[in-house]
């Protein structure tokens, strides 16, 4: 790996972690996109338990169930039912 391959790796994974802990610290959970792992911001609210993100890199919408369980749920991915 030349070195400034290796720069631009090391600054966008320390740019993924400052940005998982920030919101880490304000919602206390992150959530990924299942097709490409990028990290999912601001979510739209359906309803009091499920919210919906739309993947900044990829476009895909997820919906995460907050309620289930003690962390986020993934329910539906791109208009399919993950969950149940
Ligand atoms: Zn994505």
């Amino acid at each position: 790996m030349n070195p400034s391959k290796w720069f631009r790796e090391l600054l966008a994974n320390w740019k993924r972690k400052r940005e998982e802990a920030a919101l880490l610290k304000r919602y206390g959970c992150v959530c990924y996109c299942r097709k490409c792992r990028a990290i999912l911001g601001d979510a739209q609210t359906l309803n009091e338990s499920e919210y919906q993100y739309t993947c900044g890199e990829c476009q895909c919408v997820s919906v995460f169930n907050f309620d289930i369980a003690p962390m986020p749920i993934l329910v539906r991915f791109d208009g399919e039912q993950v969950y149940p």
